[in-house]
């Protein structure tokens, strides 16, 4: 059984605190891996190697820091199928998802190439006589990256790309569930020439992340993970003088116009529904039918379920892989058993998995219609294969709906009436729309997150939020007097 230790100082290094967390392959249901879960004491190690090396890395130049990025993107680029392949076997995405998650996260590795130009400040010549002001920005110091399990390539390169090309070190926590693609990348950072100590990877639970929130060194702490875990960590990291972003859960909706076009519709409801077996923070969860389309889109996206392959993410031509545990299958189809007991109507049942490979954690696709807003299977994220359709009369009612949601990470519409997308745009309360797009992730040079329960703390992530977020501003006011002109004046300073 392969050992997965922690990343310090460049190096691999094996954990002491004496405990290990079980790594599973999803798809076949067998513990692969044991990984250390770090004490306090090895946290606070990490920081203090990360503390030493942000140092020297503030200094870097610009244009150097921009060449370990360039270097890092072309090996990431090159060696895509690789990571996709580690992530595949501890998450059990398909392999195309899986490059897909790192080509995404790709993204913000591009984006952060371009770091000279981000961190550009502003300068206003003769503010005052004889006086110029400008503004600089710089970096926090030591960072921290909190990740959840659902992508564990993606989430921790939104944050540490953007965090090492703005000069901090970065202590990532990757979820102990698929800690592989996080000691995958720290290698291909030393590879792409970036000092040792600047990316740190401690693996672990919540005694290490507890020892992260508490560090008097660590200066800010991004997270993306569950509601009530994110609103942990940004009240524990706030109240020790952190800043904090921290990005939660979702229940996102897709409306559908009686006027949209039936087939995109369905087939975006069961891309976005059921990709990565809904383990995904901006899946589709609620269709919100408007009006006559409910029927035939019902209909629609039924007629689809019975041919998507579903098995070992790592074979090609499947189409959705296992769920992330035993555990967690088992809490989705309670869910199904709730909705059915709740009154909703089950058009497809996930819990009949007699055609689905036995020993893996897999449960298949299951469509709900007439589900109700009091439905646990509508108030909670369910993060599984699991649609529901909320059937209503107007758009009003539609908007409504999603706008009395808890969350309000992501939501789409589909249709074709352009007005009636602005005004969906104007009106819905979510951090991330799309216009007949059902995942409307936002490229790397605009910024992600949502609104109400998804996001706690003002600070979207990566792009350029990401950039004000792992950097400080500084203003100085200069006067270079010419010599002679010099007089004591106790007067406050004034522009004019
Ligand atoms: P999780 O909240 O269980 O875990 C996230 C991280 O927090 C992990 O590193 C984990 O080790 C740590 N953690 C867990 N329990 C903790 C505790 N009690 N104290 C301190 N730390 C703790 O989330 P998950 O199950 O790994 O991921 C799925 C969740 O993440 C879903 O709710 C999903 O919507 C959300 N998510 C959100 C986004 C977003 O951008 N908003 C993106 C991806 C995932």
């Amino acid at each position: 059984m392969t050992h997965i230790a922690h990343w310090i100082g460049g190096a691999e290094r094996a954990g002491t605190s004496g405990r290990v967390g079980p790594v599973f392959n999803p798809a076949t249901g067998e513990q692969t891996a044991e990984v250390d879960l770090a004490s306090t004491a090895e946290v606070a190690e990490a920081v203090a190697v990360a503390k030493a090396a942000a140092k020297g890395w503030r200094s870097a130049s610009l244009s150097k820091r921009s060449a370990v990025l360039f270097k890092f993107r072309e090996l990431l680029a090159e060696r895509t199928g690789e990571l996709a392949a580690i992530i595949t076997a501890e998450h059990g995405k398909v392999l195309a998802d899986a490059a897909g998650e790192v080509a995404r996260g790709l993204e913000n590795v591009e984006f952060a190439t371009g770091i000279p130009h981000l961190m550009k400040g502003s300068f206003s010549e003769q503010a005052a006589t004889g006086v110029d002001v400008y503004s600089i920005r710089q970096p926090l110091g030591v960072v921290a990256g909190i990740t959840p399990f659902n992508f564990p390539a993606m989430v921790p390169l939104w944050m540490c790309a953007t965090a090492i090309a703005a000069g901090n070190a970065f202590v990532l926590k990757p979820s102990e569930k698929d800690p592989s693609a996080a000691l995958w990348l720290a290698r291909l950072w030393a590879e792409a020439g970036l000092p040792e100590g600047v990316f740190n990877v401690v693996n672990g639970d919540k005694e290490a992340v507890d020892a992260l929130l508490v560090h008097p060194d660590v200066a800010a702490v991004s997270f993306v993970g569950s509601t009530p875990i994110a609103k942990y960590i940004y009240e524990t990291g706030t109240s020790h003088g952190k800043r904090v972003q921290a990005l939660g859960g979702a229940k996102n909706h897709m409306i559908v116009l009686p006027d949209a076009e039936l087939d995109a519709a369905a087939d975006a409801a069961i891309s976005a529904g059921y990709g990565a077996a809904g383990e995904r923070c901006m899946a589709i969860s609620v269709v919100v039918a408007v009006g006559d389309i409910a029927d035939p889109l019902v209909e629609a996206i039924a007629a689809r379920l019975p041919k998507l392959k579903i098995g070992n993410g790592a074979d090609a031509g499947t189409d959705m892989g296992p769920l992330i545990s035993a555990q967690h299958r088992d809490k989705v189809a309670g869910y199904i058993a709730a909705g059915e007991k709740e009154g909703a109507t089950i058009v497809a049942d996930g819990r009949a998995t007699d055609s689905l490979p036995k020993d893996g954690f897999f449960l298949g696709t299951t469509l709900l219609d007439n589900v109700t807003p009091s439905m646990t299977v509508y108030t909670d994220e369910i993060f599984g294969p699991v649609l529901s359709v909320v059937r209503v009369e107007t758009y009003a009612e539609a908007v409504e709906l999603v706008n009395n949601n808890e969350y309000g990470n992501g939501t789409a519409i589909f249709t074709r009436d352009g007005g009636a997308a602005r005004q969906f745009q104007f009106d819905v309360n979510a951090g991330m729309v799309g216009v007949n797009v059902p995942i409307p992730v936002p490229v790397a040079y605009y910024s992600f997150g949502g609104w109400k329960a998804s996001l706690f703390g003002d600070s979207h992530m990566y792009g350029p939020d990401g950039i004000q977020f792992f950097t400080r501003g500084k203003v100085v006011t200069s006067r270079w007097p010419d010599p002679g002109t010099s007089a004591i004046d106790l007067g406050f300073p004034q522009t004019r």
